[in-house]
């Protein structure tokens, strides 16, 4: 366990303030363990997987993070059906498979975050998303108790799911036989696609905003109200993709929170749309 750990660290926008505590657990006790710590100290505690869907404020979180990653990582092939620990990076699920001959998530190539992450999050790519391959999910709740949910009892929506105050601990995906070098030469062909046309080498934590229904997506309408390289501190929108704000180096994450704020007002005054947030906003 870290004390004042900066969670700059552990987060692809590599800004923010510290946690008070950061858990790195081997297995499941050690989650039970950390949720314990946060209820008899009376801190808020949260789930951090890869910290690629979030931007930490400058003040750090107050309380427990628990970081989701290795011990709690197994992949395993049951027949056709893929049991995967909350902590194996989601790229690694999509590439493992694909050799495997299954098809069902390969095309999460690009994601990179967790599986516990991309779960909680419903997170997507090329038009297929978690909800559609999950069949269970085994989640701890805040009193450390296990239990398996099926799909069925699971709301998904875009970018976003129903369970609540659990950490994922495991997933189970019902995938389909494919060949794997057809599903190596499509992954190949996404990965060209993503290093073209988003900003690979700077920190991000990918879309801001969701996309909104309708045939026009966020980075669109951004890009159609002008914004594409608008600039905060080190905050920038980025000119390759407009639903990116990437750190340009030395941002901090009130630049980010003042150009998502110019962001929304522009788009809602030039477009009449409402950009709805993707990335968690902690602390
Ligand atoms: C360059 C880039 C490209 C991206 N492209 C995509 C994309 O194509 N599609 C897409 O959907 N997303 C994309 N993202 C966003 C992000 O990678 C996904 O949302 C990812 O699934 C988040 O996983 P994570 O482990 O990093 O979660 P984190 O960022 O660590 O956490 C995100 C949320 O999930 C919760 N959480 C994390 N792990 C657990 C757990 N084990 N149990 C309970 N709650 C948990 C956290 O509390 C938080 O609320 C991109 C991000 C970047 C930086």
């Amino acid at each position: 366990m870290l004390e004042n750990e900066p969670l700059a660290r552990h987060t692809t926008y590599r800004l923010g303030g510290p946690a008070r505590y950061l858990v790195l657990p081997a297995d499941p006790d050690d989650v039970a363990k950390a949720l314990d710590l946060a209820q008899e100290r009376g801190l808020p505690w949260l789930a951090l997987g890869l910290g690629s869907n979030v931007l930490v404020k400058d003040a750090g979180y107050p309380g427990v993070v628990i970081r989701i990653g290795k011990g709690l990582d197994r992949f395993e092939m049951k027949g056709a059906t893929a049991i995967v620990g909350a902590g194996l990076a989601t790229p690694l699920l999509a590439r493992r498979t694909a050799e495997a001959g299954f098809a069902g998530v390969e095309r999460f190539i690009g994601i990179p975050g967790t599986v516990g992450g991309g779960v909680y999050m419903n997170a997507g790519a090329h038009g297929a998303e978690f909800a559609e391959v999950l069949t269970e999910a085994t989640v701890m709740d805040a009193k450390g108790k296990i239990k398996q949910v099926p799909r069925k009892q699971i709301s998904f929506k875009y970018r976003s799911s129903n369970l609540g105050a659990v950490v994922v601990l495991e997933a189970k995906l019902a995938l389909i036989e494919e060949p794997p070098a057809k599903l190596k030469e499509m992954q190949a062909r996404l990965f060209r696609w993503r290093k073209a046309g988003t900003p690979f080498d700077q920190p991000c934590c990918g879309s801001v905003f969701k996309n909104p229904s309708g045939t026009r997506t966020a980075g669109m309408l951004i890009d159609e109200s002008g914004l594409k390289g608008f600039t905060i501190g080190g905050a920038q929108v980025s000119p390759l993709h407009a639903n990116y704000i990437v750190n340009t180096g030395n941002a901090t994450a009130a630049d980010v929170v003042k150009a998502i704020e110019h962001v929304r007002k522009t788009v809602a005054k030039k477009t009449g749309v409402e950009l709805e947030l993707e990335v968690k906003v902690i602390g």
